[in-house]
């Protein structure tokens, strides 16, 4: 739960409730010098500012407070389909017609993996809407008009068990080794303003293509977490050093790989991907979430530009001889 707060926290609920780092109400923090100290919005704001969104440069968080909130609604509505990849168009136009105005109560995630029974990537794309069926049914029909699943589930269950419910109740990609013991993994990250529909129908075969060439690389899975930020927008940029706000969609590749072989050619692919699709991204410069960055990126691209001058004064306040820095400081890459 920490590691995601000091990064930002994207989740299902960041439409009703903005980010997971926005709940956090206080943190104590061992800092660089060894001395152990809270912050809150009344003691140490600024380090308070900086936990929330570049937090791991700052110190070892060794206990957190949350905001926590009323049951939105007892169940959720959990639906879950399975296309081949030839439907990708018509997801990404359904995907993109939410623009900016995905409903709060409204979590979209499209999973591409390989499937060892097609012997092909499959999408498996999750939709969960936090109230009742009737009333996110019209959004799912004008999807289904469009494109029919090999397979589908749909139904409302109580929301602490939309974890075991989501993906038709499996792990998609377990049988392919990703989630298995001695996979190893690369993850890449990318940020969406808008769909590029042609670009992402060709990275979509391309996938598909590089899983069925790479045996070995067929633990590799990519996600488009398309979470409301109705919430998340309204919460003031200034208010944490969490920099992408008007984020649509983010991405996470995560290849997974056995041979050490394997390595060069995930990391060619993997950067390719990433930086060709930027470039459709919506977004000019580059945004990618701290915590779905690779670690080759730039500072401006994980933090901002705009919030940097106030983390590196901070930096230097709280950790001027960086100990805190072998993730992602950027002081390290100045
Ligand atoms: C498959 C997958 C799905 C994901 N889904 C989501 C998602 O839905 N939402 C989301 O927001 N993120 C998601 N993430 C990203 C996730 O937020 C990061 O991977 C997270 O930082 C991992 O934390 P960790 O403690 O496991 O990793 P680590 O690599 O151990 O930690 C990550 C960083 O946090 C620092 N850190 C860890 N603990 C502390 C602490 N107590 N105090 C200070 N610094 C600390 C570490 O030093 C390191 O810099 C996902 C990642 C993957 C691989």
């Amino acid at each position: 739960m920490i590691s995601p707060t000091l990064g930002g926290g994207v989740g299902r609920y960041s439409g009703l409730h903005g980010m997971i780092g926005d709940q956090l109400l206080s943190a104590r923090v061992v800092i660089a010098n060894g001395s152990i100290v809270t912050a809150s919005a009344r003691q140490n704001p600024e380090l308070f500012w900086a936990l929330r969104g570049a937090g791991s440069n700052f110190g070892v968080v060794t206990e957190a407070t949350y905001q926590v909130y009323d049951l939105t609604s007892p169940t959720i509505t959990n639906a879950d389909y399975a296309f081949s990849p030839n439907a990708s168009g018509a997801i990404f136009d359904w995907m993109a017609a939410f623009g900016d105005a995905t409903p709060a109560e409204l979590a979209i995630l499209l999973f591409g993996n390989y499937d060892t029974t097609k012997g092909d990537l499959s999408l498996w794309l999750n939709v969960v809407y936090a109230g009742r069926q009737s009333a996110v049914q019209p959004l799912l029909n004008s999807l289904l008009a469009e494109v029919t699943p090999y397979r589908q589930n749909i139904s409302e269950v109580p929301w602490n068990k939309m974890l075991y419910t989501n993906f038709f109740g499996v792990v998609p990609n377990a049988e392919a080794g990703c989630a298995g013991k001695g996979t190893n993994r690369s993850v890449y990250g990318g940020a969406l303003k808008s769909y590029e529909k042609a670009a992402w129908n060709g990275f979509v075969a391309n996938f598909s293509d590089f899983l069925r060439a790479n045996e070995d690389a067929r633990g590799s899975i990519f996600f488009i977490e398309q979470f409301s930020k109705v919430k998340v927008l309204q919460i003031p940029d200034d208010e944490t050093a969490y920099p992408w706000r008007d984020v649509t969609a983010h991405l996470l590749w995560n290849y997974g790989w056995h041979k050490d072989e394997t390595l060069a050619t995930i990391e060619r692919y993997g950067k390719h991907w990433r930086d060709k699709l930027q470039a459709f991204s919506g977004f000019s410069p580059q945004e990618i979430y701290v915590n779905y960055g690779h670690g080759d990126e730039s500072s401006e691209v994980l933090y901002g530009a705009k919030k940097l001058p106030k983390l590196r004064r901070l930096k230097q306040i709280w950790d001027p001889k960086n100990v805190f820095g072998f993730y992602d400081s950027f002081v390290k890459r100045g």
